[in-house]
């Protein structure tokens, strides 16, 4: 088996240790003997035809102003390899330019790639520290997720949209409703740096077996791997976001 990840801008959205995911990707599939190639994609990089996942890391407002350009020309392609089955993880700075706009503390308007049905402003205050969520990217299977947040934008889901998770403890995407992330599909969008993988492993399998489905059209199931130290890591962060409490 083998999965062909394409990491968009990896020299300027990747703050609070965001690489790190595609770290955890890449070992977690090694373990299971599936070969994992990762191709960043730069400025003015087209995106590869046949992606099985995509990703995209955090940034401050002015890298996000550096790359939104190019980001939005790519995202007819990139809203094409999602509707052919491309898994999508990204992350805060990422997530936002993968709405319709994000408005930044300057008042200028970023344009967004409208894979996710959103849109952010920026607020005066940042929003900052440890978050806990429930997610049920299964039906009727409710996990939690653990991961740091830090972000100025206020993100506001369409009516009707799907969130990633509700807000345990933190801030989530506004500090008023709730919510946290967007998932559309197999795409995921959230706030959770961390980096957010390796303290929440299911998560990480779950990207790899929507990546893997989309050339066998179901996700197979991978074999369980013993995550005692990414257990305790998310106990860690856990207890840390509950002490924490987080309100506007
Ligand atoms: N610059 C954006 C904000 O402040 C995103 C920050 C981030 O990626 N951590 O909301």
């Amino acid at each position: 088996m083998h999965l062909t990840v394409g990491h968009l801008y990896p020299e300027y959205l990747n703050i609070y240790a965001d690489r790190g995911n595609i770290a955890v990707l890449a070992q977690r599939a090694a373990w299971r003997g599936i070969e994992l190639t990762v191709e960043p994609i730069g400025m003015a990089d087209s995106i590869p035809g046949e992606i099985d996942l995509l990703y995209v890391g955090g940034g401050q407002d002015r890298e996000q102003a550096l790359v939104a350009g190019d980001l939005a020309a790519k995202g007819p392609a990139l809203v094409e390899a999602v509707d052919n089955g491309a898994a999508l993880l990204a992350v805060c700075g990422g997530y936002q330019l993968l709405g319709r706009f994000y408005r930044d503390r300057s008042g200028a308007e970023l344009p967004g790639v409208g894979l996710f049905p959103l849109f952010t402003v920026a607020g005066e205050r940042r929003m900052i520290g440890d978050i806990l969520l429930s997610s049920e990217l299964r039906p009727g299977i409710a996990r939690t997720l653990a991961g740091f947040e830090n972000h100025a934008g206020r993100t506001y889901l369409d009516e009707g949209a799907g969130a990633l998770g509700r807000v345990v403890h933190g801030f989530g995407n506004n500090g008023q409703d709730g919510l946290e992330g967007c998932r559309v599909g197999r795409a995921i969008g959230t706030y959770l740096h961390g980096p957010l993988l390796p303290r929440n492993p299911w998560l990480a399998d779950w990207l790899l077996g929507e990546a893997l489905a989309r050339g066998s059209g179901e996700a197979p199931a991978l074999e369980p791997l013993r995550d005692g130290l990414e257990d305790r890591a998310h106990a860690v962060a856990s207890s840390r976001a509950r002490a924490r409490g987080g309100r506007l």
